[in-house]
């Protein structure tokens, strides 16, 4: 099996989008701080590009989620592996995810974080694929709705490859 890339989304489209979501969020929050929740290991690029551009003081969290495994079709079960180090109590968050497929990863991730008693909860994206959905799941800020494909770079990738690529691409598996 060889394995193709198609370019989808360009390193400039990407960094202009982020520095679009960037503005809003900053408009949305004000003058409130910001704990940002990155879902390991895809959401890390679009973290720190997007940290870098918002005017708040802003904190960092992460959480580390399995559900593919090494395929390209989700098992459709949500595995935490590590939750939260600190509390976010009385916090402002946005939790930031690289994708929303089936939208189970975020429904889970949702009911976790709300648990813990933020002042606010919203939910940001980079990528939708809205076609795949089975959970109905809907987030605050999308940087682009993308068709059904599995999708590799900037944080993505397919079998631990592919997620320093500065761009985002289609995966093909071809036949040789
Ligand atoms: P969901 O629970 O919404 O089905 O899937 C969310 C998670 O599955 C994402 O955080 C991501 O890790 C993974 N995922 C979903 N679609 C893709 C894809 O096209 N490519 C890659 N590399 N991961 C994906």
């Amino acid at each position: 099996m060889s394995e193709k890339i198609e370019v989808l989304i360009t390193e400039e489209q990407l960094d202009k989008r982020i520095c679009e979501i960037a503005e809003e969020i900053t408009r949305d929050f004000g003058s409130k701080d910001i704990t940002l929740v990155c879902v390991l290991k895809g959401g890390v690029m679009f973290m720190v590009d997007i940290a870098k551009k918002l005017k708040q003081k802003v904190e960092f969290e992460f959480i580390d989620v399995s559900s593919y495994g090494n395929n390209t079709v989700s098992s459709g079960t949500v595995t935490i592996n590590n939750g939260l180090e600190t509390s976010i109590e009385g916090k402002n968050v946005i939790l930031l995810e690289d994708i929303v497929d089936t939208g189970r990863t975020l429904s889970h991730l949702i009911k976790y974080l709300k648990e813990k008693n933020p002042a606010s909860l919203k939910l940001c994206t980079l990528l939708d694929k809205p076609s795949r959905r089975v959970v109905d799941i809907n987030a605050d800020y999308i940087g682009f709705t993308i068709p059904d494909a599995f999708i590799v770079g900037y944080g993505l990738d397919y079998a631990q490859k592919y997620r320093n690529l500065p761009y985002i691409g289609i995966l093909h598996l071809e036949n040789q």
